[in-house]
């Protein structure tokens, strides 16, 4: 597997996809063979010898004994291997390493065991997706990526176990040499960049060098689409720099870590004819607003590859703006902290209808079929935590139904045992027997007052359309996120927006009103009419308030490669942020 051609490679998986079903049952044996034994599973399965076991007989016997799990019951086994305890409590195997999910999801960073399957299942990842890319796109052999990818910080528990997210432990794994020299594509970026720790030094590098083997630049990518567009934000400041750096062959002031000064420097050379070449596109450009900058500067690209579906989408309006309109924007595979899921096999396809090839290798699936209720009648009182879906008992892999939506629960290689992973798909369809899916949004509700009840995908709907008339007048909605106030009475929910250009205040209050009737939930209609939900507050902040909210969580352990932006907050690290940054306030009065 790990020396694979591409033809390899789609072999493989269409084997394990026509045999899903079966593959999924002997992925859960080996999955339990391998941590027989292991205090957690001792529970449930003490006496039962899985070796024995026939795959088929004791994948139901695993479903009908161990229960469903939150990070929350698997935490207090996480923390013990974290302190340094060395019994095996969730794999036979040592752990020595975990991850940190991004944790800007649910606000809270989390501990998810890491171990070498972790790596390698990446790797067979983008091994698999470029096989499936290079049908569509070919690539030079041999050519560069400019990769805007960035190393965490990462510590040391008491138990002396390494800390850091699962990109980070990926990048500085031997499996990321790997792919390089595997898919013959090599990252224009030293190591020394992108693990300098500090971001806006490894952006500013990743450009320097990103310009300087610019003719050799197949492709753009990211891990989510907001890192490419936050990157170029940036050369929008640093451009300058950047050109004097190509033309002497030196490098800024600004660049002070002295591993990256030498790296670079040992790389770069001057190149007056690039750089004069790169300085007049780029006068020009900033006068049109940066409109098609990536294939202005990077000619040879074949497209820009980033995940743009879910929390991504508001920033695809920016990126196609800046990569110009020829340029394909193809969408990066699912996965998470806690294990990859299903990879793109259809490239070329728009984002709005992705969809992801489940690899029945990477862990067991199971899948939760949720139905969304029609009355609020089922709906416990108290807001906060009450959910917004009716769910029926998990189904395995090979009994999902096209057009369903279903939460994902994982049983993974790194010890966790039927763990409510918390995103919503649907299934649009299969691939031989392995479903595809449609990514829809993270599961928990984040705005909620009473019973009314909003996902993540709801709240971006109605920013959607509420931003309307802000761009019918040419601005821009840079970020935004929402915080529902329950402290005043009525409760409300507030929405702050980072814009971009002149807008009259006629045209927030007008965004301001529309965004409010644009939330559809029955729950929310009905509060609404009755006021025991308070007019919605738009609250415009200062440019760079969103920048300085990942500088927060970066500052905090998490990383620009697996940064979102929190959607909903309740922080209140961050409602101060946003409450000091606030410079235009806007209440929508009358409801429809
Ligand atoms: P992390 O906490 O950084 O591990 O983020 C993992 C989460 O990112 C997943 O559980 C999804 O909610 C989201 N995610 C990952 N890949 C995709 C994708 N291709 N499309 C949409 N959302 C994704």
């Amino acid at each position: 597997m790990d020396t694979c051609s591409s033809d390899d490679m789609m072999s493989w998986f269409e084997e394990l996809a026509m045999n899903a079903g079966s593959v999924q049952n002997e992925t859960l044996k080996r999955i339990l063979e391998m941590n027989h034994g292991v205090e957690y599973l001792e529970q449930w399965l003490g006496d039962v010898d899985v070796h024995d076991m026939d795959a088929e007989a004791l994948q139901s016997l695993y479903r009908s004994v161990v229960p469903l799990a939150s990070h929350a019951d698997l935490d207090p086994y996480i923390q013990r291997i974290a302190e340094g305890e060395t019994t095996p409590l969730l794999t036979k195997q040592p752990i020595t390493t975990l991850s940190l999910s991004s944790g800007t999801t649910e606000g809270r960073q989390k501990y998810v065991p890491y171990t070498s399957h972790s790596s390698k299942t990446t790797l067979q990842t983008f091994k698999l997706a470029a096989a499936y890319r290079s049908r569509v796109y070919p690539t030079k052999e041999g050519g560069k990526i400019l990769e805007f990818i960035y190393g965490s910080k990462q510590f040391k528990t008491k138990g002396r176990l390494s800390v850091g997210t699962a990109t980070t432990h990926y990048f500085a794994s031997p499996e990321f040499k790997l792919k390089q020299q595997q898919t013959k594509s090599f990252t224009c970026s030293p190591h020394e960049v992108i693990f300098s720790g500090d971001y806006k030094q490894s952006t500013y590098c990743h450009f320097l060098l990103g310009l300087f083997y610019s003719p050799q630049v197949e492709f753009i990518t990211s891990t989510f689409a907001y890192g490419i567009v936050q990157a170029l934000a940036l050369f929008e400041d640093y451009w300058r720099e950047i050109c004097n750096d190509l033309y002497n062959g030196t490098l800024s002031p600004r660049i002070t870590i002295p591993g990256i000064r030498a790296s670079v420097l040992g790389l770069i050379k001057p190149n007056p004819c690039l750089a004069t070449w790169v300085s007049s596109q780029c006068a020009e450009l900033e006068g049109s607003g940066w409109c098609g900058l990536i294939s202005k500067m990077w000619p040879n690209a074949k497209y820009v590859y980033s995940i743009m579906t879910g929390s991504m989408q508001p920033y695809l309006e920016k990126l196609r703006h800046y990569s110009g309109d020829h340029l394909p924007l193809v969408s990066v595979e699912y996965g998470s902290t806690e294990s990859w899921i299903g990879v793109n096999m259809d490239p070329s396809s728009a984002f709005e209808n992705v969809t992801f090839t489940v690899v029945p290798t990477f862990s067991y699936f199971e899948f939760i079929p949720l139905h969304r209720p029609l009355s609020d009648a089922v709906v416990g009182a108290g807001g906060a935590t009450c959910d917004d879906y009716i769910e029926d008992d998990p189904v395995p892999l090979s009994d999902v139904k096209i057009g369903q939506q279903y939460e994902i629960v994982l049983t993974t290689f790194t010890g966790l045992y039927r763990y409510r992973l918390g995103d919503v798909v649907e299934v649009a369809g299969f691939y031989q027997r392995s479903p595809k899916l449609k990514f829809l949004c993270r599961r928990k509700l984040i705005l909620t007052i009473n019973i009314d009840k909003n996902t993540e995908n709801d709240l971006q709907l109605a920013v959607q359309k509420g931003s309307q008339p802000l761009i019918n007048s040419g601005a821009e909605l840079v970020d935004f996120t929402s915080h529902a106030d329950t402290k005043n009475q009525p409760g409300h929910y507030v929405i702050y927006w980072e814009i971009k250009g002149e807008v009259n205040e006629h045209v927030l209050a007008r965004c301001c009103k529309e965004m409010d009737a644009a939330f559809v939930d029955h729950g929310y209609v009905v509060s609404r009419k009755t006021n025991s939900i308070g007019p919605l507050e738009l609250c415009i902040v200062e440019r760079g308030t969103f920048r300085k909210i990942m500088e927060h969580f970066i500052g905090n352990g998490a990383t620009m490669s697996q940064f979102k932006t929190p959607r909903c907050t309740s922080n209140k690290v961050l409602l101060k942020i946003l409450s000091l940054c606030t410079v235009k306030r806007f209440r929508s009065t009358a409801y429809k």
